[in-house]
């Protein structure tokens, strides 16, 4: 018998505010009324201000962020293209998995996982392709998986110095709403996110948000689609329809979490983001013999925190445990890693109370599991990073 809360702390789905699990509440409706519109047309536009864009435009498929991976490909790319890809996460993985199934001619960067978008490489290979073979780039701005965080500002800018007009194709399924993301400072050709992660909401929505660039593209690009036609929905969504049924309980969801992160200030839940990661890893630090699988500071996920554990014990076993004993879910280690890394995923509805359970009981299932680390070393760190950041903020003088 459980009681009280269960923690959860995967990177996906998220705690789902309580303000937004009433909101989608509601009867359902007909979704060809003629005032269907206003219930839909401000999520196209709270989202565009959350992908900062004021050109691009947002698509809301029923799905999730794999089937906004699809649409981005399908819409705008033909069988046989050359793109750039980098894979060193399974979700970066599962991308160029999927480029190579749906016919692209994949030129796969592999890197060590832990670490990100390798930009250099990136960058010669754009010089050296004088005939522009290369019709996109791919980046995943957080790989979920390790905990990495790649720059794609620095991607554009490799771009821009090759004079390159590849398009840029970003996921940024577990950055959006938490992490910055700059749609048209960083000219982002398709982003791909997705609602169950930053936007506090369940899992059902793939979304996705393509330049003007990439909807030209869209017009004469062969790639057979049509669940995910661009053109289907772009005719519909004007005024706030949709080609199918659309599941309107979580745009009332939607309504509601967009209103949370504008009333907070996109550039705060970011900070927030920010701080309470920092918590969590100098915790992380203070755990002897754990370590983050991100292999440097500028790879930081400010999101997820992939730890890897001790050799001499499983971090399976940490989970179970965790799971069983303490109520409390931590994302696995994933292909590779399963074994060697548990996950905190720290985004969306959370403050630094949460962060503390979680660590609290992240290193009682350590210990449990076998891992030296001494309990409470974690929560300590933390608790002074957390207590050192408010009076920072109330502009307290230090102890
Ligand atoms: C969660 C996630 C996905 C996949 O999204 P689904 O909604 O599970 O299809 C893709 N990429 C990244 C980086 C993710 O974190």
């Amino acid at each position: 018998m459980k009681t009280g809360q269960t923690h959860l702390f995967i990177p996906g789905p998220t705690n789902v505010p309580e303000r937004v699990r009433m909101a989608m509440n509601v009867p359902m409706q007909d979704m060809r009324a003629p005032d269907f519109g206003e219930l839909t047309m401000p999520l196209f536009a709270g989202l565009k201000k959350v992908f900062r864009t004021n050109s691009a435009e947002v698509f809301m498929f029923p799905g999730s962020g794999t089937g906004a991976w699809e649409a981005a490909i399908t819409n705008t790319l033909n069988k046989g293209d050359k793109v750039l890809m980098s894979r060193f996460g399974q979700f970066s993985h599962l991308w160029v998995d999927m480029a190579k199934r749906l016919g692209l001619d994949v030129e796969c960067i592999d890197v060590e996982w832990g670490m990100g978008v390798p930009v250099d490489i990136y960058a010669e290979k754009l010089k050296a392709d004088t005939k522009g073979e290369i019709k996109a780039v791919f980046a995943t701005h957080n790989e979920t998986a390790t905990g990495v965080t790649s720059d794609i500002a620095a991607v554009r800018k490799a771009l821009d110095d090759a004079n390159h007009d590849a398009m840029l194709y970003v996921d940024t399924v577990s950055g959006l709403g938490s992490i910055d993301f700059r749609m048209d400072d960083w000219g982002v050709d398709l982003a791909v996110s997705g609602s169950q992660k930053g936007l506090m909401l369940p899992a059902g929505l793939g979304i996705l948000c393509a330049s003007q660039k990439a909807v030209e593209a869209s017009k004469t690009a062969q790639m057979d689609r049509c669940y995910f036609a661009f053109a289907d929905m772009m005719n519909l969504n004007g005024g706030g329809y949709f080609p199918y049924t659309p599941p309107t309980q979580l745009f009332h969801g939607m309504r509601e979490s967009l209103a949370m992160i504008f009333e907070e200030g996109l550039d705060t839940v970011i900070a927030r983001h920010r701080r309470l990661a920092g918590g969590i890893r100098a915790a992380i630090d203070a755990w002897d013999g754990c370590r983050l699988c991100a292999a440097d500071a500028q790879w930081h996920s400010d999101t997820v925190s992939s730890i890897v554990v001790p050799d001499n014990i499983d971090a399976r076993d940490v989970i179970s445990i965790a799971y069983d004993r303490y109520n409390t879910s931590f994302g696995s280690g994933l292909s590779q890693l399963a074994g060697k890394v548990f996950r905190i995923g720290h985004l969306g509805s959370l403050n630094e109370g949460m962060c503390m359970a979680a660590l609290g009981n992240a290193e009682m299932a350590l210990c449990d599991a076998g891992a030296r680390i001494e309990l409470g070393s974690g929560v300590a760190a933390a608790q002074a990073h957390y207590r050192n950041d408010v009076r920072q903020n109330l502009k307290i003088a230090a102890e």
